[in-house]
């Protein structure tokens, strides 16, 4: 069998985000080349930056493009608005063929048309007026100047059929769809006109999308058929819904891949998350790249709409951070945290960060605590502190000043002297070194700590000053 060559066809009219993205990782993971086509036929919407950042955005998220816009070879293929002259060849053929032709219909007559049609009962089509002119009429209306679309001639009363990778068996009548317009007025091409065209002559094998786009299928394999044209196979993925049940986008908790790489989440993170939303790995592990691709399994796909939830992304981007060498949290840390962070205890802090930070905002909350001399600690903080009282914490400054880095003699010579134990001793210190109840191992404090901030944490409580 020939190479399995899937793409991504995305419009540039705004920022990917998780909806589109997962639909391009899906035809990644399918494919074994993976060919991405920028459908700008669209002037007014389509706009280059967006190209530009979609491309990055798929480079960050590991989505690599064997053919397409920048690879070895450069051509203008990849891009719609410049396949002009393609298309206008296919219109050709068909229009000489009999199988296309211009309608003068305007708006209001195919209004009226379809009002008629819908009060009687009937689903809307075209009712097929213009495809009866002679081509007297049609010259005639030319010369005056009349505009016409071009409407594809859908032969009557045949099947289509075609067997959905995720969908199953597809079967549709030809009756039900009327003739439909490939090229519209201003000379623009239909959407699944040329989306069509270039998938086949590109040689694509499978087509992954989204399951709205189910209906244009018959109509793109009757096109393809008229133009002797081989079609590819199509895969329908099931779409993701939002937190309120609509369509996951912007609106109910899409956000772009932009924004989330500026929270610093982890490329592997989405990876993990979106490759499973609809989609199931026996593994439930972390995956990288290799093994998200050789597990993939189309026959694994649902076909009911998925819910997106941020908490499955979250578990990831733990998942990433817990698992991530030293070398890939210093350099995700931001640059203010990074220069907060002493040399000798790099090493310290980074782990402190993969066993305790989801987001590199955490660590910086972290590097302020441990680096900086500001500590702020709540009302009730301080309350739990001073209830452990000065003796206490006079035991832990003299431990602490006798034990020096090790923690163990500190703590040994603490409980000791000051007969406390369990929550008791904990929580108190906690508080005064760290302002906090939660977060890294007592002993990663204390050990985190400069000795005189150290000292002076706990002289706070001690009643004497360091
Ligand atoms: N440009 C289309 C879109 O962004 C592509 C649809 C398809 O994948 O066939 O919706």
């Amino acid at each position: 069998m020939n190479q399995t060559k899937t793409r991504f066809a995305p419009s540039p009219t705004g920022l990917l985000h998780l909806g589109n993205a997962r639909t391009a990782l899906f035809s990644a993971l399918f494919g074994e080349r993976f060919l991405l086509r920028i459908e700008d036929t669209d002037q007014e919407r389509s706009r280059q930056e967006f190209v530009v950042d979609l491309m990055e955005d798929m480079r960050w998220m590991g989505l690599i493009w064997d053919e397409g816009p920048q690879t070895a070879k450069v051509t203008p293929d990849y891009f719609q608005s410049q396949r002009g002259e393609i298309y206008a060849r296919y219109y050709d053929q068909l229009e000489r063929e009999g199988l296309a032709y211009p309608c003068f219909c305007t708006a209001t007559e195919l209004e009226v048309s379809r009002k008629v049609q819908l009060s009687s009962g009937q689903p809307p089509r075209y009712s097929g007026k213009c495809g009866r002119l002679n081509p007297e009429d049609i010259e005639r209306r030319l010369q005056k100047g009349l505009q016409a679309t071009l409407r594809f001639r859908v032969p009557r009363n045949e099947t289509v059929e075609f067997n959905d990778l995720v969908r199953g068996p597809q079967k549709f009548n030809t009756d039900d769809i009327g003739d439909f317009i490939i090229r519209r007025a201003d000379n623009s091409p239909a959407f699944f006109f040329c989306n069509a065209i270039d998938d086949s002559l590109m040689g694509v094998t499978h087509v992954v999308r989204g399951e709205d786009h189910l209906s244009n299928t018959p109509r793109q394999l009757l096109i393809l058929k008229a133009l002797g044209l081989p079609s590819p196979e199509y895969a329908h993925i099931s779409l993701v819904l939002g937190d309120d049940g609509a369509p996951l986008s912007k609106r109910n908790g899409s956000r772009s891949l932009n924004q989330l790489r500026e929270e610093g989440y982890f490329p592997l993170a989405l990876l993990n998350m979106l490759s499973r939303v609809g989609h199931h790995y026996e593994n439930e592990g972390l995956m990288n790249w290799e093994a998200l691709k050789q597990h993939f399994d189309i026959s694994h796909l649902g076909k009911s709409p998925s819910r997106f939830d941020i908490e499955h992304l979250q578990h990831w981007q733990e998942e990433v951070v817990r698992s991530a060498d030293e070398e890939t949290l210093w350099n995700w840390l931001n640059k203010e945290t990074r220069g907060l962070v002493p040399t000798q205890k790099k090493e310290l802090f980074i782990d402190i960060v993969r066993s305790n930070c989801v987001f590199p905002s955490h660590a910086e909350e972290w590097a302020k605590i441990l680096f900086t001399d500001e500590l702020a600690l709540s009302t009730e903080l301080a309350d739990m502190a001073r209830q452990a009282g000065e003796p206490f914490f006079l035991a832990a400054l003299d431990a602490a000043i006798a034990a020096g880095q090790d923690f163990n003699a500190f703590m040994s010579q603490l409980k000791t002297t000051s007969g406390a134990k369990g929550k008791a001793l904990f929580m108190p210190l906690r508080a005064a070194l760290s302002g906090r109840t939660d977060g890294p191992e007592l002993v990663k404090l204390y050990q985190a700590l400069e000795a005189t901030l150290l000292r002076k944490r706990l002289a706070e409580y001690a009643g004497v000053a360091e």
